[in-house]
Order: C-alpha cells, then sequence, then structure tokens
C-alpha cells in the first residue's frame, strides 16, 4: 500500500494552486492532478521533489514530464468521461493516471521495453489500470484505433500521418512537434475526415522515437 499521509496532500494542493497560477482552469485537470499520488512515482532520493512543478529522471534516459505540462496537455485535450484516449509515451505512468481520473478509457503505448515492463506491474497497484503496450507508437496502435482523442507525450519531428488517420471524427490530437530542443504544442482535430490546426507555446520534451519519428 503506498503511503498517501497529511503532508503529501498539503504538498499536492500546492502544487494544484500553483498550476491554477500559471493559467491551468479546467476543474477536471485540477481535480485530478489534486488526486493522484504524484510521490508514488518516485525514487526515494527524488521523494521531496515530488511535488515541485518540474520533470524528473525516472531511468532509461527518459523523464516524468513536468505537472504544469501534464496539465497543459491534459487541458488542451478535453476529455470527457468515456472517451477513448490513446497516450504515446507511457513513461512512468503518471499521466495515464491522469487520463484515468478525468474518467478516459485508456490505450498506453511505450518504445522502451524496461519502462513497459516497469510501469504495467506497478501502475495497477495504485489502481489505475489503462491497457498497456509495448511498441513504436508514432505508428499508433492500428489494431485498436479509432480513438477519439490522442496524446503524444515525447517530441516529434513532423506530424505522424498514422497518428491523425486514427483519429475519429470529431478526434483530437495533441503533440508537441519541432526539433530535438523545443517543439511547439499542436492541436488537430478532424471533423468531417477534414484536419484543422491550432498551435500553442513551446515545450521542451524527451525525442519520439521510431518509423515516424526520430532515427536515434
Ligand atoms: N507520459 C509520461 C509520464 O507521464 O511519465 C512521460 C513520457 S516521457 C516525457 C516520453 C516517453 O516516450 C518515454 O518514456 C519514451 O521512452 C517514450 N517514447 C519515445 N518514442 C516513443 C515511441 N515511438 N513510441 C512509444 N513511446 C515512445
Amino acid at each position: 500500500m503506498i503511503e498517501d499521509n497529511y503532508k503529501q496532500r498539503g504538498l499536492r494542493n500546492k502544487l494544484v494552486k500553483k498550476l491554477q497560477e500559471k493559467g491551468i482552469s479546467d476543474q477536471r485537470v485540477l481535480t485530478a492532478i489534486g488526486k493522484v499520488p504524484r510521490h508514488a512515482f518516485f525514487d526515494d532520493a527524488l521523494l521531496n521533489h515530488a511535488y515541485e512543478d518540474k520533470a524528473f529522471p525516472i531511468g532509461e534516459g527518459q523523464t516524468i514530464s513536468q505537472p504544469y505540462t501534464v496539465a497543459f496537455q491534459s487541458e488542451k485535450l478535453d476529455v470527457k468521461p468515456g472517451c477513448k484516449v490513446l497516450e504515446i509515451g507511457t513513461g512512468s505512468g503518471y499521466q495515464a493516471a491522469v487520463l484515468i481520473e478525468m474518467g478516459a478509457k485508456v490505450y498506453t503505448i511505450e518504445y522502451n521495453r524496461k519502462l513497459y515492463e516497469r510501469t504495467k506491474d506497478f501502475l495497477p497497484l495504485l489502481g489505475y489500470k489503462p491497457n498497456f503496450f509495448y511498441g513504436d507508437g508514432s505508428k499508433g496502435l492500428p489494431a485498436k484505433a479509432p480513438f477519439d482523442r490522442i496524446l503524444v507525450t515525447a517530441g516529434a519531428p513532423v506530424v505522424p500521418t498514422a497518428l491523425t488517420d486514427q483519429l475519429a471524427d470529431d478526434g483530437m490530437l495533441i503533440i508537441p512537434v519541432g526539433d530535438r530542443e523545443r517543439q511547439k504544442m499542436l492541436k488537430i482535430t478532424k471533423k468531417n475526415g477534414k484536419l484543422t490546426q491550432q498551435e500553442y507555446d513551446y515545450f521542451a520534451f524527451v525525442p519520439l522515437l521510431g518509423d515516424q519519428g526520430w532515427k536515434h
């Protein structure tokens, strides 16, 4: 059983307030972040940093995204209860947990075998049970398509056509696209088969690898 004490709940409430100050206003996102015990995703050595608004290493050269980034992407994704969501880049599983708290039915895919194995074993211990997949998410997850929402949590060089192809009608894709240093957050919406694009701020993600991602 993971301990979630008074101190940790207090730090989590402070984090939620900070995210509000930074402009996150979707109550469903704030409530979800207020519920997920972020400290449970941290090694003992980094435990004191769990509720800082920063990204942290999770091993295998990968990171648990900054809470603001998770909140921003979750807000833009506009998840409704029952939405079928594909997350690309399972990582620690924190973002998947937030989406589940928002009522989404989550499919999550990870390209790093060790992280996939670790998170598939760990996340259900917290009560979060997305559908886990191992593989190259730059190609989406054709066997389970279409998706109401697709969320990419690694930086892509281009928008993979496989992902827009796997969007349901009225579906939405949130993806950071740019070079290896920084990426612009894009929202791509499909309506009657037609795609429209909205652009937001720059972020800095680890690279999306694979067939329609970076080659190394
Ligand atoms: N969503 C994660 C979380 O909540 O902890 C953070 C994700 S981390 C910033 C990016 C993840 O994308 C890494 O775990 C990386 O291994 C994974 N990744 C990179 N390329 C991928 C691909 N083609 N398919 C699936 N996952 C990929």
